[in-house]
């Protein structure tokens, strides 16, 4: 965590701890890249923190992320990249995000996000790759991710559509890279081989 000269801290094995956290009020001006794959810290201290890292233009942080790390997440204006695998955003937490000017990609695991919630995302200014992971959503929540403007690319992991429901969105935007759980849909127009 030392030196705040270094624009990115990027780490994956060890645990980043409370103390740790903390450092970076101190240490990391001018922080740009933080990715975190497992943290211990507070709800307490990610809120102190957060605000200060004014800077960020990435962010990952692989642990918990409750809901009140929202609204100091989605004051981050610089952030074009957001990574949380494991979010407790709730609808109102996902219309706050979209104060973010520069955010183009999004990568959200959240059993708290709805199809209501979903609505906030057409208002996403620079949305361009979107990531959802085991979100509650319908076929119902796939119309405002078809109203997405700016989207290129929308990848979904679980949730609750169907077939149909997917089938339509691409109708709807058949210039869209769309996975689902990992693969293409049979019938979609831009299928193409993944490893
Ligand atoms: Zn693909």
């Amino acid at each position: 965590m030392r030196g705040n000269v270094s624009p990115k801290i990027e780490i994956s094995e060890a645990i980043v701890t409370e103390d740790q956290f903390r450092q970076l009020l101190t240490e990391c001006n001018g922080l740009e890249v933080l990715l975190l794959d497992r943290t211990e810290v507070s709800p307490e201290t990610l809120s102190k923190v957060l605000p200060q890292l004014t800077s960020l233009r990435q962010l990952k942080l692989g642990s918990t992320v409750p809901a009140d790390a929202f609204p100091h997440i989605a004051g981050l204006g610089n952030l074009e990249v957001l990574n949380l695998p494991d979010a407790r955003c709730g609808d109102q937490e996902l219309a706050l995000l979209s104060a973010l000017p520069r955010l183009k990609l999004l990568r959200l695991h959240s059993p708290a996000l709805t199809d209501a919630g979903l609505h906030a995302l057409p208002q996403f200014p620079s949305l361009r790759y979107l990531h959802l992971i085991n979100t509650p959503i319908t076929d119902a929540g796939l119309t405002s991710v078809a109203q997405c403007e700016h989207l290129e690319s929308f990848y979904l992991d679980g949730g609750n559509c169907t077939d149909e429901g997917l089938s339509a969105l691409l109708k709807e935007r058949p210039k869209l890279h769309f996975h689902w759980n990992d693969l293409h849909l049979e019938d979609d127009p831009n299928k193409h081989p993944h490893d």
